[in-house]
């Protein structure tokens, strides 16, 4: 199928919708973008334009032509699209219910892909109408300017819908590496227990944020430090998320530490609401 009959569905116009949606649309895809907050969907044109500006000052857009972006409330809106991406808040109920409404409207044999931090594949399968249709694609954040996607193959994907989503993927200029199901694949294994770790160090007044980051950027070379990713991730998203790995692994590593769930409780949720570890200044929508 060439670009032009492609219609992306992208589910949720948070943090990751709309980044997703930039990527899709400056590759030439276009895209139906569905969230159940109008305020969200009135300014996620708006917050895609910003993006792609973003994403040429560092010579990440495509040259070809960008395509449209439609908006809607409405899951019926989406019968007839090729591929659907959903980025809802990462909460296992809402996610099974959106993504069982989701396949009841698209046709058999449409891929649909989670982008699920932390919640297994094969979880979700159950929900949906055809479970050979569903796999992961674990963007990370901004997907516009990282190449690399996980890209997950539950026990019950399909080789079909696999080789789809690779596809999908490739149109978009993404890199994939599949990995097989389980809490928080590979990445969210690792990444939200050492975000969580590093919650801890600062809440025990062991150092401030800005050193624990100096010292993953000064002694193992990493271009951000875990608190700086954690507020560029949203720390509402992080304690859901390590919530999810808590309840599936049964590991007390993952409960949420109490400086964590303070910031969410007072609406400090990093980059997107100004304030999370860092002040990050004013929100502009
Ligand atoms: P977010 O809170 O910014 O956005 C979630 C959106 O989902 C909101 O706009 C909300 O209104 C919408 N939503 C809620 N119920 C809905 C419904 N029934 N139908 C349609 N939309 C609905 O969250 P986010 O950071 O964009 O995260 C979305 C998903 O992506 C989560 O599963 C998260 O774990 C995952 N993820 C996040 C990051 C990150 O860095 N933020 C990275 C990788 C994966």
């Amino acid at each position: 199928m060439n670009q032009r009959t492609q219609r992306i569905a992208v589910l949720g116009a948070g943090v990751m919708g709309v980044a997703i949606t930039t990527l899709a649309i400056a590759n030439g895809l276009p895209v139906t973008l569905v969230d159940v907050d109008e305020t969200k969907l009135a300014t996620a044109p708006g917050r895609v334009r910003k993006q792609l500006r973003m994403a040429a000052l560092m010579g990440s857009a495509p040259k070809g032509r960008v395509a449209a972006i439609e908006v809607t409330t409405s899951v019926y809106d989406l019968v007839g699209v090729t591929a659907v991406i959903e980025a809802v808040t990462e909460l296992p109920e809402l996610k099974a219910k959106v993504l069982a409404d989701v396949t009841a409207v698209t046709a058999p044999g449409t891929p649909v892909v989670t982008n699920t931090s932390a919640i297994p594949v094969d979880e979700l399968a159950s929900a949906v109408a055809r479970p050979a249709d569903l796999a992961g694609a674990h963007f990370m954040n901004p997907p516009y300017l990282i190449r690399t996607v996980e890209v997950i193959r539950g026990p019950r994907t399909g080789d079909a819908a696999l080789s789809k989503v690779l596809d999908l993927l490739a149109a978009m200029d993404r890199e994939s590496i599949v990995v097989a199901d389980g809490p928080g694949f590979v990445i969210n294994r690792v990444l939200q227990r050492m975000i969580n770790e590093a919650a801890r160090i600062v809440q025990e007044g062991v150092a401030s944020p800005a050193d624990v980051d100096a010292l993953f950027r000064g002694c193992l070379g990493h271009r951000t430090g875990p608190l700086a990713t954690a507020d560029l991730i949203g720390l509402d998203n992080v304690a859901d998320s390590l919530r999810v790995l808590r309840d599936r692994t049964g590991d007390d590593g993952y409960e949420p530490c109490a400086l964590l769930l303070d910031k969410v409780a007072a609406g400090d949720h990093g980059r997107k609401t100004g304030r999370g570890f860092y002040d990050h200044g004013e929100v502009h929508p």
